[in-house]
């Protein structure tokens, strides 16, 4: 292979990286108008008690709210953000948000648990937990209103650090779920050292439970050790009966999928809400 590209730098040409920097300059660009402009949303998607059907909480998913060409998904833009070093004033706004939201709710008689995600390096920016202690106070949202996503590799990355920070944000009243398990190859025996509230299977393994005997079998597992750790366990991008089925016949208690709903701007959120109460 190397022979063939001829002059030793024609190796590490590949225009495929050249192209995908391109992008992200792009959308680098494009992330600082929309901070600049205040053209970020939040999406909610309902997460659902299984047994009951009753509506439990939402996530709350950032969306570029330009009105340039069809966006980027947080997939794309949030390492981007990082790598620019914007993520800290995107997490601060998605967090500030996801409170003024969650006591327009209450406003309007409407209780609704709002799930928020946290990048690795906001978490373990070093004032993660005063900042988010003081948006508590600044905003008087009561800290059950709101929960924490962290992913699990951002945990693993290193563990004894993520217990302190886990801990801090903890005194303030506010549940941590476990993001994308499954997924981050986790020590198990330092899992139960965790202070965590609930976890979430991944959705590589929700997705091909129907179709694939490996993926029902790591999904068993995954909820097992949760509920053997007393910890919810919830089955996200749930898009078909069966798959939700199978989840609770297995000990899963929440869910959230495209089966219950995509993500919806605050508005549609409230709009599903009493549709599902008409029913
Ligand atoms: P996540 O936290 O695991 O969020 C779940 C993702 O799965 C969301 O994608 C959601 O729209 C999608 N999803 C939900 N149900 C289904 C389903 O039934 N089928 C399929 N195919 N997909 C489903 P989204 O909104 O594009 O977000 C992707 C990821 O970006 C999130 O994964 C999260 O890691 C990150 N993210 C989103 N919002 C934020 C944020 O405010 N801050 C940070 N730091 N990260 C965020
Ligand atoms: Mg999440
Ligand atoms: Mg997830
Ligand atoms: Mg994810």
């Amino acid at each position: 292979q190397a022979k063939q590209s001829g002059r030793a730098g024609y190796r590490f040409y590949n225009p495929d990286l050249d192209r995908r920097a391109d992008e992200a300059y792009t959308i680098e660009a494009r992330l600082k108008h929309v901070l600049k402009h205040g053209r970020l949303a939040l999406h909610y998607q309902p997460v659902v008690d299984i047994g009951s059907g009753q509506l439990i909480g939402a996530e709350a998913l950032v969306r570029i709210a330009d009105n340039g060409g069809a966006p980027p998904g947080p997939a794309t833009f949030i390492p981007i953000a990082e790598a620019a070093g914007l993520i800290g004033e995107i997490g601060d706004w998605v967090l500030r948000e996801a409170c003024r939201q969650h006591d327009a709710w209450l406003a309007e008689g409407l209780c609704v648990a709002i799930a928020i995600n946290v990048s690795p390096l906001q978490f373990r920016q070093h004032d993660f937990a005063e900042k988010l202690g003081s948006i508590l106070t600044d905003s008087g949202v009561d800290p059950t209103g709101l929960q924490l996503e962290i992913t699990e590799s951002t945990v693993m990355e290193s563990i004894d650090e993520a217990i302190a920070i886990l801990g801090r944000i903890k005194a303030l009243g506010i549940k941590v779920a476990l993001d994308d398990f499954g997924t981050g190859y986790s020590s198990l025996s330092r899992l139960s050292s965790l202070p965590l509230d609930k976890l979430k299977v991944d959705q590589s393994f929700v997705r091909n439970i129907e179709s694939d005997q490996a993926s029902r079998a790591v999904t068993e597992a995954i909820i097992a050790l949760g509920r053997s750790l007393k910890l919810d366990v919830i089955g996200e991008g749930i898009e078909s009966k069966d798959t939700l089925q199978y989840l609770q016949e297995h000990g899963c208690t929440q869910a959230q999928g495209y089966l219950f709903s995509q993500p919806l701007p605050a508005s549609q959120f409230v709009q599903w809400h009493r549709q599902q109460h008409m029913h």
